[in-house]
């Protein structure tokens, strides 16, 4: 099979290292293997994103000497994709509408015992309020609502397995099980459609890696606990399951982790500043 690796940046800021670091991993990966480098751009979150972020991403890719597949994919262009995946879901009673606020979410999951509530990949582990309000078996899929996976009924009784190429933040190589019956508990019934977005990173991610025939996915660690999500939604979508390569993170002085909001750190200035490609690609360790 054709290996082909994506970049998958959100327009929302410049670029910095970790952005880097990623895209040349994948992008070179891609070429050694004589594959594929698709750049998707990942603007669901309107609200955030914005033209000149997109326009410099290409013009900070294109300065370090990497080259992908055009035309290039926007998830903004892709949204009734989603819909119907997410009614088909709906439809297989495997959702279910969510009108909770993060507050509601915190006072439900804090109050039993007044514990700390269980935190997954997404946030708090949802405390199932609207889950069990659900209608069973109603055919219309509400649109202005949040819409939450059902994680107890969408996981199936058998290990999944993903197989890591890179390492997870624990060290994580090779195959590695999930096991459904502690997902619900571990990450809950995460949100597939915002209310204001129609659709939500995991649900779009999922979608595209498999509409665009990606056979590995090359990112951050960061991500790591979240591919266990987006294993269910294979599963229970019937899509292919590419392998997976989380990175290191780049991080500063003080081990924090770059943000879009580390200006100083962004392709961008040390562009400015005369650096070379090749100079970014020793910043980053490669
Ligand atoms: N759009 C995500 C980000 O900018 C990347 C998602 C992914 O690689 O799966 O962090």
């Amino acid at each position: 099979m054709r290996l082909r690796t994506r970049f998958a940046p959100s327009p929302t800021g410049p670029l910095h290292l970790g952005h880097a670091y990623s895209a040349i991993l994948a992008h070179d990966m891609a070429r050694a293997a004589g594959g594929d480098f698709v750049l998707r751009i990942e603007d669901i979150d309107r609200s955030r994103s914005r033209a000149e972020w997109e326009d410099l991403i290409y013009k900070d890719l294109s300065w370090l000497g990497l080259s992908w597949e055009t035309p290039v994919v926007r998830q903004s262009e892709r949204l009734h994709l989603y819909r119907q995946t997410l009614q088909s879901l709906w439809n297989e009673d495997l959702l279910f509408a969510c009108t909770c606020n993060r507050r509601d979410i915190l006072e439900a999951a804090s109050a039993p015992n007044e514990s700390e509530p269980a935190v997954g990949p997404d946030g708090i582990v949802y405390p199932g309020t609207c889950r069990d309000r659900k209608s069973f078996g109603d055919p219309v899929m509400p649109t202005n609502t949040a819409l939450r996976l059902d994680m107890a009924k969408a996981i199936d009784d058998r290990p999944a397995t993903f197989e890591e190429t890179g390492r997870g933040p624990e060290g994580e190589s090779g195959r590695i099980d999930i096991h459904p019956i502690a997902l619900p508990g571990e990450i809950g019934d995460v949100v597939l459609a915002r209310r204001d977005m129609g659709t939500s990173y995991h649900l779009s991610v999922v979608v595209d890696d498999a509409d665009q025939g990606i056979t590995h996915v090359v990112r951050g660690q960061d991500l790591f606990e979240a591919t266990k999500i987006h294993v269910v939604l294979q599963d229970i979508l019937s899509l292919p399951r590419p392998e997976y390569h989380h990175h290191r993170l780049i991080r500063d002085e003080a081990g924090k982790r770059l943000a879009k909001r580390d200006d100083a750190r962004s392709i961008q200035s040390y562009r400015d500043a005369g650096a070379t490609p090749d100079d970014i690609r020793r910043m980053v360790g490669l």
